[in-house]
């Protein structure tokens, strides 16, 4: 029992960027415990799947060919049976809304111990640490699992997607689905709010906080994206104040995102907004506080006031 087994994750017919971290993840625990990797691909388009987890640095990939879409039922029976056939140490899901519904109820049904929300995961003489946020992210608790085989959600955005490199073992899983324990079945998807985004599906972020000062102003951020295709989102204190949706919101009680860019405009950088961005492949941000702890985690600063900053950089863009 060396191996780790992890659960890609899908939705509407495209695999979620948080399955080649849960890889990274994977490949880590599995390097450190002398075992392999193993991917469960479960629903919707196996064969496709399959291929973009393949060359990831992945040694066996089970694919389970039922349904488009997650299905609770049929991923506690899938992930119960992946497990007995491959005898994991460790079974990774991302903590999304899927993974946080059929993981808890996987543990149960295995009788093992199971840790959400990791932001880290290590081996350590033997034992698993699990890393993860409390007290509003502002305290790393390391745990020690009381040993295997144990189950663990991994936080989105906190591994790198997995490198190319190797190339696996696809076999169709030999899963017996007991249809008539199904009790669910998805019949469609409807957006958060008409017309309104997805934030986390988003590659380029402009993201607005407390230094816009007026909701007014935000046309001018709003001009911004326009011109550079970037779609908005916020600080919670612009979503406290009703000037943007929930669903815009970047943060610990909010969104986790990780755009190819993510522009912080006037956004101090609190510990509760960077839980849910700094995962973000190029950080900029434009603060008048040299100091800004957003500044820790940016990889461009500019040092300014927006209200200069901005308008130039629609000038620039346009
Ligand atoms: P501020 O901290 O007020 O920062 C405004 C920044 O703008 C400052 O750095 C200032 O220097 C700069 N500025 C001012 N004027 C200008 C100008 N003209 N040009 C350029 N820069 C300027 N916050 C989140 O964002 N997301 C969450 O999900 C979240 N969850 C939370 C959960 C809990 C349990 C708690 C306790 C808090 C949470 N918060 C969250 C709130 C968080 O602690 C901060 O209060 C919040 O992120 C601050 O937002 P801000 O950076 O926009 O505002």
């Amino acid at each position: 029992m060396s191996d780790v087994l992890a659960v890609a994750e899908h939705r509407q017919g495209a695999l979620r960027e948080v399955s080649y971290q849960l890889l990274t993840a994977a490949r880590g625990l599995a390097d450190a415990l002398g075992g392999d990797v193993h991917v469960a691909v479960i629903g919707g388009d196996t064969d496709t799947f399959a291929d973009q987890v393949n060359r990831r640095g992945v040694d066996v990939i089970h694919t389970v060919a039922d349904g488009d879409e997650f299905n609770h039922d049929v991923y506690v029976q899938a992930v119960e049976q992946l497990y007995e056939a491959v005898d994991p140490a460790v079974v990774v899901t991302p903590n999304s809304v899927n993974g946080l519904d059929y993981a808890p109820a996987v543990a149960r049904g295995l009788d093992c111990p199971i840790v959400t929300n990791l932001v880290d995961a290590a081996v350590d003489e033997g034992t698993l640490i699990a890393t993860r946020e409390q007290y509003g992210s502002k305290v790393e608790v390391d745990l020690e699992v009381d040993g295997f085989p144990c189950l663990l959600t991994l936080r989105e955005g906190e591994w790198e997607s997995a490198p190319t490199g190797g190339d696996a073992d696809v076999r169709a899983a030999e899963v017996a689905i007991d249809e008539s324990a199904v009790g669910s079945t998805v019949t469609g998807f409807e957006a958060v709010a008409a017309g309104d985004v997805d934030i986390s599906e988003a590659d380029f972020l402009v993201s607005v906080g407390r230094g816009i000062e007026e909701e007014e102003n935000l046309e001018l951020v709003e001009e911004l994206c326009e011109v550079t295709g970037a779609t908005l989102s916020s600080s919670r204190p612009i979503v406290d104040s009703g000037w943007l949706p929930a669903n815009r919101q970047v943060g610990q009680s909010g969104k986790t995102v990780t755009p190819d860019v993510y522009l912080a405009i006037g956004i101090s950088g609190a510990v509760q907004h960077l839980a849910g961005m700094k995962g973000s492949e190029t950080i900029i941000a434009v603060n008048t506080d040299p100091d800004a702890p957003i500044f820790d985690v940016a990889d461009y600063g500019i040092v300014g006031d927006l209200f200069d900053v901005v308008p130039e950089l629609i000038d620039a863009f346009e």
